[in-house]
């Protein structure tokens, strides 16, 4: 067992101590049958927010999610829910999928009210009154198709007539729930049968925003497996996929701006590294990071790479790597020139920093300044 599962047992064992009812549910008790590496262990209890609050020393409440909150312990976080309904009963029927619909005790036994466990064995996924679950939070169809691609399960019969018939009420689903899930169905180990899904059943058709037909659909399938790469990376082959060279399509995910400068700044290096080749100043612009990531998606495209041992020894090469490394300052540069600050200064800057990645300046600072004046009317 991991080190989270001893933690979370610490939780259930507290909560039980101070009189609540406390089990582990959902993703973590799948896992856990399944031998997979278990995400987060989210817990329900009998306990409020509030009284959660009072017990444990470290807690933090969730924004929007009035029912949750995150107990501390260890530098690990659980995701503490109050019971829904009345009971855990009623709690894990509303639950979306039979495999996720499992409790485990403080005892570790588990509870199973809906034959989740021989789903799990016979590898399927299978709702409770599919129609209804399905209407009540559209989003829990993509969740199918995320399940899919991660765990390579069969759709039951009568959840995949659902898909069909309810598949228009995607379109109500909001955006960053969508993008959530979708990123999951990319990094899956069975990302190709969860895209033939989205297609028999249309659901692709119903989720517009990430701009999807069936042609680019099979873009996804010769992807390289995405399992360890960053939600930057995943974005920019999505981009890349659909048609784009750049971000442009991901503007109306409501991803956040971190993450779409780093998606820019990953497919516009990708865009502009035609030959297969790095030059010192374009991998100095880029950063190694930004570097090795489009090597990457090329890899991932199954396109010619320059090995990553190759790139790192090039940066390694490179006389500075940032800014702070170049021998002269902004103030050196205002002393020697005898000039007010202004935009200039940057221009000088970014040339001195030109001329030392290139070699045509050693990093010295009196070298430096002495080749920019000789460069001063070009400024
Ligand atoms: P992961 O391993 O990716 O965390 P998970 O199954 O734990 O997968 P979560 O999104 O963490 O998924 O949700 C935790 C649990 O909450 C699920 O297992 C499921 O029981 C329930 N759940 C989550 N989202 C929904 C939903 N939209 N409708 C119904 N139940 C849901
Ligand atoms: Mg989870």
């Amino acid at each position: 067992m991991s080190n989270s599962w001893q933690e979370a047992k610490e939780v259930l064992h507290t909560l039980k101590k101070n009189g609540f009812e406390s089990y582990i549910v959902g993703g973590a008790v799948r896992d856990l049958l399944l031998n997979r590496e278990i995400a987060d262990v989210d817990i329900v209890t009998s306990a409020t927010p509030d009284e959660v609050a009072t017990i444990f020393l470290k807690t933090f409440m969730m924004n929007n999610q009035h029912e949750t909150i995150i107990v501390r312990l260890n530098q690990l976080h659980f995701e503490v829910t109050t019971i829904r309904g009345e009971t855990l009963t009623e709690d894990l029927k509303r639950r979306d999928l039979t495999i996720n619909s499992l409790a485990l005790d403080d005892e570790g036994e588990i509870i199973d009210l809906v034959n989740g466990e021989k789903d799990i064995y016979a590898k399927v996924l299978r709702s409770i009154d599919p129609q209804e679950r399905m209407s009540e939070d559209p989003l829990r169809m993509l969740r199918v198709a995320r399940f899919v691609s991660e765990l390579g399960f069969e759709v039951d019969v009568e959840l995949r007539d659902t898909l069909v018939r309810k598949k228009h009420f995607l379109k109500k689903v909001a955006i960053e729930r969508i993008t959530k899930e979708w990123i999951k169905l990319l990094k899956g180990d069975h990302r190709n049968s969860a895209i033939n899904l989205l297609v028999e059943t249309g659901m692709y058709e119903e989720l517009p925003d990430l701009l999807l037909n069936k042609d680019l659909l099979e873009q996804f399938t010769n992807v390289g497996a995405l399992k360890n790469e960053s939600e930057t990376i995943c974005w920019a082959i999505h981009c890349l996929c659909i048609g784009a060279n750049d971000e442009t399509p991901l503007k109306q995910l409501l991803l956040s701006k971190e993450r779409l400068r780093g998606v820019s700044s990953r497919l516009s290096y990708y865009k502009n590294r035609k030959k297969n080749e790095w030059t010192s100043l374009e991998l100095y612009q880029a950063s190694i990071q930004v570097a090795l990531d489009v090597e990457k998606i090329r890899s991932l495209l199954k396109e010619k790479i320059i090995p990553f041992q190759e790139l790192n020894l090039m940066w390694e090469a490179l006389p500075i790597h940032n800014r702070s490394e170049l021998a002269v300052s902004g103030r050196d540069v205002l002393r020697f020139f005898k000039k007010e600050q202004g935009p200039w200064l940057k221009e000088v800057l970014s040339l001195a920093e030109h001329l030392v990645v290139t070699r045509h300046c050693r990093n010295d600072k009196h070298a430096i300044l002495q080749a920019l004046e000789k460069r001063s009317d070009e400024l």
